[in-house]
């Protein structure tokens, strides 16, 4: 019987485990992919918008070369953190099933079954892309995740989206030499793209050399072809690719089969005290980006690496 399991190894999963063993509570991680799974499917060339200070955990120091990390920077980072504190992780095992025991949990996984007095669900959202909704998109040429942008060279590539990950795929894809245009369902690009990308990307979109549909979706995708309809007319564009850049949502599916309650009047956000992290399920606790239901842009690692603190405190009584 473990004193505590936390599902997922990302940064707040993995600051949980630290938190845990400085506790010197029994723990255990169980990772369904690699370690920082979500970090690393992030775009190959993606920087943090936070410094590096902000992401470090357990009290290690985020060494950076600029003040702002990049991706392989912060991979690099959390296998250190992983390494210095021996964190007890269980790499590519998913955890399928989450049932009350006599004394706590009974967790069943791809590759075995284990009871806990207290488990953490630090399982954040990146792992289910939401969808287009229209016909054809869930054709190969459609992809809704972004890494490089070597793919698209000479490729007439559709971006929908307006939020970061969008408007960051259209500038660097159109900057390696592919036909970009973007098809918004607003009326603008978001007020919380980075500010310092926010005037590149509409300075391309005036001078033309990103032609972008403002207040249009898109109706259907074709092996060579998108439709899309924008003020009532049905416009069609030839097309290699389209990358739906629309957002990521929790595992809503693991959380209700583990009998924590969402609020579907509120985003999805699941039920917790802020002030322990505890769920509505006595014993399990929830941390990181995942709080946030289908907002998914109110917890980010910044903000959330907290919640390890908190948790331990509560699990020990503060000692
Ligand atoms: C492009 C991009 C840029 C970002 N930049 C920043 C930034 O600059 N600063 C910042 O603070 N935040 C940033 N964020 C947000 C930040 O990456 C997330 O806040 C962070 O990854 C959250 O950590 P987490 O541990 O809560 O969740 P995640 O890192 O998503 O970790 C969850 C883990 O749980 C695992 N998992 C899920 N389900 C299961 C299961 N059933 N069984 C086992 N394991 C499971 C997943 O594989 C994953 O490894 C950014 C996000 C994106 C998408």
């Amino acid at each position: 019987m473990l004193d505590v399991l936390i599902i997922g190894a990302g940064p707040i999963g993995m600051a949980c485990g630290i938190e845990a063993s400085q506790k010197n509570l029994d723990y255990l991680i169980v990772e369904k992919g690699m370690l920082v799974n979500s970090i690393y499917r992030y775009p190959q060339n993606m920087t943090f918008f936070s410094t590096s200070d902000k992401l470090e955990i357990g009290g290690v120091p985020f060494v950076s070369h600029n003040p702002k990390p990049t991706r392989p920077e912060a991979l690099e980072y959390y296998r250190r953190v992983a390494m210095k504190h021996h964190l007890n992780i269980n790499l590519y095992e998913s955890v399928n099933d989450i049932e009350p025991a006599e004394r706590g949990f009974t967790v069943k996984t791809s590759k075995g079954t284990y009871t806990t007095k207290n488990l953490v669900m630090a399982t954040g959202f990146y792992d289910r892309s939401n969808t287009l909704g229209a016909k054809g998109d869930t054709l190969d040429k459609v992809h809704y995740y972004y890494s490089d942008p070597h793919p698209y060279f000479r490729q007439k590539i559709v971006i929908v989206g307006a939020r970061n990950s969008a408007v960051d795929a259209a500038l660097e894809c159109w900057r390696k030499g592919a036909e970009v245009t973007m098809i918004i369902r607003e009326d603008a690009i978001s007020e919380r793209v980075k500010y310092w990308v926010r005037p590149d990307i509409n300075n391309r979109i005036q001078e033309g050399s990103i032609p972008t549909y403002f207040n249009a979706h898109i109706t259907e995708i074709t092996e060579d072809k998108v439709t899309f309809e924008q003020a009532g007319k049905l416009h069609t564009l030839e097309n290699d690719f389209v990358l739906a850049m629309i957002g990521y949502q929790p595992d809503f599916k693991l959380l209700r089969q583990a009998g924590v309650e969402l609020r579907e009047s509120d985003m999805m956000k699941p039920v917790y005290d802020p002030n322990t992290m505890e769920s509505n399920v006595k014993g399990l606790y929830l941390a990181g980006v995942v709080c946030g239901g289908l907002e998914t842009h109110t917890w980010f690692i910044e903000n959330s690496r907290v919640h390890a603190e908190i948790i331990m405190d509560q699990l020990t009584g503060g000692k």
